[in-house]
């Protein structure tokens, strides 16, 4: 996107784009740009709102009023492209992991308010299925889900908290069906459950994209990930603290769902789909106690439909950061790293290196593959490839790569428990050496090049060409 853009309320003196702070403002840089389709009214809530949200999943973001009847709308797509995300940081589209990882290394404190528009209106009686427009996406999900919803705990012990998101089925009036993977939120939970206590939980529904993805970051223990979001959106996040916890929650966000973790208790969660485009099974999970639900006067309810990709990006982006720097710790000549859409941007990761030894790449992504247990196929590839594009990584691969010489397998290792493909969780790595070799003749790998091709504007061929009379344009 180009500078002059940019809509007046995003800009500044200096006419920089600026990055977007509330789900609002992004609705309205979405409608600006005519990237939010507004959906019938009363669009069920039962596979509907999925089917469109999917079917225009990467072209618009869907907004439904009135789903199901209810008066809160739904809103799902708010990110389906690495260009939106650049977007709402105030960056350039190669910019977005950088941005991120410094983020991410300069966390902004979150600044405390007393009155927030996230607690204009108060529920203490709930019953979620009444007061919210849960959606069904798939076939064979378990019930209606919050999807989108940033989990925030507290360290029983330091009282830092923790955000992530959660997959909550609906499974009573006020109870909710939690998957909590071995990470920070589960370690709380387990702290406080060994003291027979419940943890205090809140579950907020409708933030901005870049809150959203802070939640996301690869972070240490102790560290509030909202710090993170502050530092994207550029000021101290104000956050509220909660009615029934010490909780603090972002302040302006749509909706909030105050309650508790219940020591000693499981029950089944499940089936659900999942980033993978395959179900998460059905388990005894952990379980939150709904005891008050917050949110604005207007509120809008935000959804993620599994698998699709908003769900992809906001997992990928923050493992490409991190990817990134733990490569660069060991190889400062690794220029790029890419989680390939194909790959459900968690299995497959493409690497682009400039070489300057034989071997090296075997020795990267071995790196990659001590650096993050998902990954499943990596294939690095020299800087003159665009890693962002399949084809031109799937072209190295056709004319750099000898299986019998650039292939590593590594058997019998730690893999997504969400690949059907391996035995729970253990699977094979394979590595794909697609570089060049360095003592090549020079013109055997040289690409083929037109030049002057990357100058001609291609915007403005086709619209001069379009519904032409070519035989009068020969004459003229
Ligand atoms: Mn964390």
């Amino acid at each position: 996107m180009t500078k002059h853009e940019m809509p007046k309320s995003r800009t500044h003196g200096d006419n920089a784009p600026q990055p977007v702070r509330t789900l609002r403002d992004w609705l309205d840089h979405l409608a600006a740009r005519d990237r939010l389709a507004v959906i019938k009214p009363r669009a069920d809530l039962r596979f509907e709102i999925a089917a469109y949200a999917k079917r225009l999943d990467g072209m618009r973001a869907t907004l439904f009023p009135q789903p199901g009847g209810h008066p809160i709308p739904v809103v799902s797509g708010l990110i389906s492209d690495r260009g939106w995300m650049a977007e709402a940081m105030g960056v350039e589209p190669g910019e977005v992991v950088t941005r991120f990882q410094e983020a991410a290394l300069d966390p902004v404190p979150c600044q405390e308010v007393t009155s927030a528009p996230a607690q204009e209106v108060v529920h203490r009686d709930v019953d979620l299925a009444k007061l919210l427009p849960l959606p069904t996406h798939n076939e064979h999900d378990g019930g209606p889900y919050i999807s989108a919803g940033l989990m925030i705990v507290r360290n029983p012990r330091t009282g830092n908290q923790n955000v992530s998101i959660h997959r909550c089925q609906l499974t009573g009036p006020n109870r909710l069906g939690v998957l909590l993977l071995p990470r920070h939120t589960h370690m709380f939970f387990e702290m406080a459950e060994q003291s027979g206590q419940p943890l205090d939980a809140a579950l907020v529904v409708g933030v901005d994209p870049l809150t959203l993805l802070a939640s996301q970051a690869i972070a240490p223990m102790d560290f509030d990930e909202l710090e993170i979001a502050g530092a994207l959106q550029g000021r101290a996040l104000p956050v509220v603290k909660c009615l029934t916890s010490e909780i603090r929650v972002p302040a302006e966000a749509e909706i909030v769902i105050e309650g508790r973790f219940l020591p000693k208790v499981r029950e089944p969660e499940g089936p659900f789909g999942e980033f993978p485009q395959y179900y998460g099974e059905v388990a005894d999970r952990h379980v939150m106690e709904v005891v008050a639900v917050t949110h604005r006067k207007d509120a809008i309810f935000h959804t993620i439909v599994g698998g699709g990709l908003e769900h992809q990006l906001l997992g990928a982006i923050p493992k490409e950061a991190t990817l990134l720097a733990s490569l660069r710790r060991n190889f400062p000549n690794v220029l790029d790293v890419h989680l390939a859409p194909g790959g459900v941007m968690r299995f497959h990761l493409y690497v682009k290196i400039r070489k300057r030894q034989e071997g090296e790449a075997k020795n990267v992504m071995l790196g990659a593959f001590a650096a993050s247990f998902d990954l499943k196929h990596v294939i690095v590839v020299d800087e003159d490839v665009d890693i962002h594009n399949p084809q031109e990584v799937e072209w190295a691969v056709a004319t750099r790569f000898q299986a019998d010489r650039d292939l590593v397998i590594v058997p019998e290792s730690q893999g997504s428990k969400l690949d059907p493909s391996n035995r729970d969780g253990v699977g094979a790595k394979m590595g794909m050496d697609a570089t060049k070799p360095l003592k090549a003749e020079e013109m055997t790998f040289k690409r083929i090049r037109v030049p002057g091709e990357e100058d001609i504007d291609v915007a403005e061929v086709l619209k001069r060409d379009g519904g032409v009379n070519w035989r009068a344009a020969l004459k003229s």
